[in-house]
């Protein structure tokens, strides 16, 4: 498989997956959100400073497999030209007449987009027919839409048996894939791994297989109030998964016995009620009085995961440390992202790899601090999991 550096796009029409789905004003139909259209231009300019010409196609949003003007693609071409310094052309139906037209008169230089993929049901049906009339539309594939790669859809995945020979990751997936290999598969120590979030139950896979690879598994967040239960703590009223128990109890016994360095929060700040106004305080976590839930982890919490942090090479962190979509308990998430750059800076590589810890990195204005920010929410779990993406295999595969 070639490499996009290694690859001259000179004189051909490159068809690329992107994840143009970006969150749009309801009233206005206008972009409020252009990361992921920015993310895509370094794969684009390549294609188009080669001499080659590209044909863009995405999802947007939820249609229910017709046409429908909120979900249009058209929405975003203004948004493309702006960050692209150019004028692109448009054609209103994937695969229509008129689509198949434009691309085969695409000039090296000139950029087309389709329109929404699931106007159509054989996008999200992997439909091999709806596959192979996209496939027309290139002469060779490009995906570029790690978002996606968890689902095997018609553009993501099935359409990549149509280039046997000419199919390739963009920069961005590159990118996505090297950091996770970086982090999980490199020499380099300690590895650290921070999971945070709601719940055990979502996290359990991940953790699971974390426990082969890393030396510190630092747990913070609404999960660890079930391992703090599980181990006779007081936890009051906060949130725990009571099906969960034995599983966080194997958690500890396994880590123990992979010679893993565990670290469960020592201080917590419950609050009285799960509001931004509730009265707090700060207690041990094992000593959580009735009424009382524990919303974020506190001072000494913080400083013993700092100490872990800034002595890792590798770290790797999913989920926050609290509930930080409120001010009141949003130190404790902030206080990790701080460590996490300060470590990168001092020459470990961090990956934040999904969900709301990504969106915990942005509200701090760190992305650009650590070392990678993945795209990927769903995506990324499910690689750090060790299950194999339909989009990333079906490129792969000869
Ligand atoms: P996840 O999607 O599993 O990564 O979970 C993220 C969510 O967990 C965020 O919305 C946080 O507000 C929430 N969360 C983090 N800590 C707690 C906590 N101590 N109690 C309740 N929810 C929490």
């Amino acid at each position: 498989m070639a490499k996009i550096d290694n690859y001259n796009f000179n004189r051909k029409r490159a068809l690329v997956r992107v994840d143009f789905n970006v969150p749009i004003d309801k009233e206005t139909l206008k972009v409020t959100d252009d990361t992921r259209i920015k993310k895509a231009l370094p794969t684009i300019k390549k294609i188009l400073n080669d001499g080659g010409s590209v044909v863009l196609m995405s999802h947007l949003g939820r249609p229910k497999n017709i046409p429908e003007n909120r979900f249009s693609l058209k929405n975003i071409v203004y948004k493309i030209e702006k960050l692209l310094g150019q004028p692109i052309q448009f054609a209103s139906d994937a695969i229509g007449s008129r689509a198949f037209e434009k691309s085969k008169h695409l000039k090296a230089g000139e950029v087309l987009l389709l329109e929404n993929l699931r106007f159509h049901p054989g996008e999200k049906k992997g439909d091999i027919e709806f596959a192979k009339k996209l496939a027309k539309h290139g002469d060779v594939y490009v995906n570029d839409a790690f978002g996606t790669a968890h689902r095997a859809h018609a553009s993501t995945t099935t359409i990549a048996q149509f280039f046997p020979n000419d199919k390739l990751f963009g920069y961005l997936i590159e990118k996505e894939i090297e950091s996770v290999d970086k982090v999980l598969n490199s020499d380099e120590k300690p590895l650290t791994a921070i999971v945070g979030g709601a719940k055990v139950s979502s996290k359990i896979t991940i953790i699971t297989k974390l426990l082969d690879k890393v030396d510190h598994l630092i747990i913070g967040g609404g999960m660890a109030y079930t391992f703090v239960k599980a181990m006779g703590g007081n936890i009051g009223n906060s949130l725990v998964e009571d099906d969960y128990l034995d599983t966080a109890n194997s958690i500890i016994k396994e880590a123990k016995e992979k010679n893993v360095n565990l670290h469960l929060p020592i201080d917590t700040i419950i609050a009285d009620e799960f509001s931004n106004e509730a009265h707090t305080q700060i207690v041990e976590i094992n000593d959580i009085p009735q009424g009382w839930m524990g919303l974020d982890i506190a001072n000494k919490s913080i400083e013993q995961f700092k100490k872990v942090i800034l002595e890792s090479k590798l770290i790797l962190w999913n989920g926050p440390m609290g509930v930080f979509e409120m001010d009141k308990f949003q130190n404790g998430t902030k206080q990790i992202a701080l460590a996490v750059a300060e470590a990168t800076q001092k020459g470990a590589y961090s990956l934040i790899g999904g969900g709301d810890s990504v969106a915990a990195v942005n509200m701090f204005n760190l992305a650009d601090k650590v070392s990678h920010v993945s795209t990927g929410g769903g995506a990324m779990l499910e690689y750090l999991e060790g299950k194999p993406l339909p989009g990333i295999e079906a490129i792969l595969k000869s």
